[in-house]
């Protein structure tokens, strides 16, 4: 049995407003609280092509009180790193950068978000940029979960709990824990359409954030140890499928 979780990227004071406040609407319509990765400090200039709008702190303190789960997307949001021990993009903000620069920016982030109430448990590293500096500094940061990974079902890796996340867009599937990362600035009126549509017909194969950060804690260990198989598995497939579709076509 699959169940869908939803994560909105790229969160910051300047971005398409338009969008975001359309996938709010969707998400509360729908009564769907996702995980909104909140960039601290943005930097990327990209993103601030688009207005700030000096109401964001507020309204993001809004959606924590509706339930919905604040997380650390970096620290500015800028491609000053590596890809990472994920290997999805060539570069982002964190991976191979010393440990100390790596803590100092977390550290930095974390601070911005606490001086506005705001305090993270969930790390989403901009670009899947991240190596185990990065997460042995977000445990120093008291962090406790990243969402990221390539798996089914979330699992432990240095001592943080990793929940996957393998798609983009809203998609068919058969089993597994699987969160959808939508990237509400660069959608069209058309993904928003299907966004919706996806919602209403696979209503209840969705579920709250909260529900799959609860989900390491309350599962047994036979149970996990069985899904780690599966996993790892799934891992291999899932890396021969990305080589051949953007690696090897692409050359
Ligand atoms: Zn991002």
């Amino acid at each position: 049995m699959i169940k869908f979780f939803f994560r909105l990227d790229d969160i910051a004071p300047n971005m398409n407003w338009d969008n975001f406040n359309l996938a709010v609407e969707i998400l509360k319509k729908n009564n769907i609280k996702p995980l909104i990765a909140v960039i601290p400090d943005v930097r990327d200039p990209k993103l601030l092509n688009y207005p700030a709008n000096s109401n964001f702190w507020p309204i993001m303190r809004e959606l924590k009180g509706n339930g919905w789960i604040i997380a650390q997307h970096g620290y500015q949001h800028l491609a000053s790193g590596s890809g990472g021990i994920l290997q999805i993009h060539k570069s982002g903000e964190f991976g191979g950068l010393d440990f100390e620069k790596q803590e100092i920016m977390i550290s930095a982030g974390r601070k911005i978000m606490e001086a506005q109430a705001i305090i993270p448990d969930v790390f989403v590293a901009p670009r899947h940029s991240l190596d185990k500096n990065t997460l042995k500094a977000l445990k120093q940061n008291h962090f406790h979960f990243v969402s990221d990974g390539i798996a089914l079902w979330p699992f432990k890796k240095w001592g943080l709990i990793l929940l996957p996340q393998i798609l983009w867009r809203p998609r068919k599937g058969m089993f597994g824990l699987v969160t959808i990362a939508l990237h509400t600035n660069t959608m069209s009126i058309n993904d928003i359409t299907n966004l919706e549509k996806f919602m209403g017909k696979n209503r209840k194969n969705i579920g709250d954030f909260s529900e799959l950060m609860e989900w390491h804690k309350k599962t047994g260990f036979i149970k996990k140890f069985s899904l780690f198989f599966i996993n790892k598995i799934f891992k291999v497939f899932w890396y021969s499928v990305f080589y051949l579709k953007f690696k090897l076509f692409a050359l």
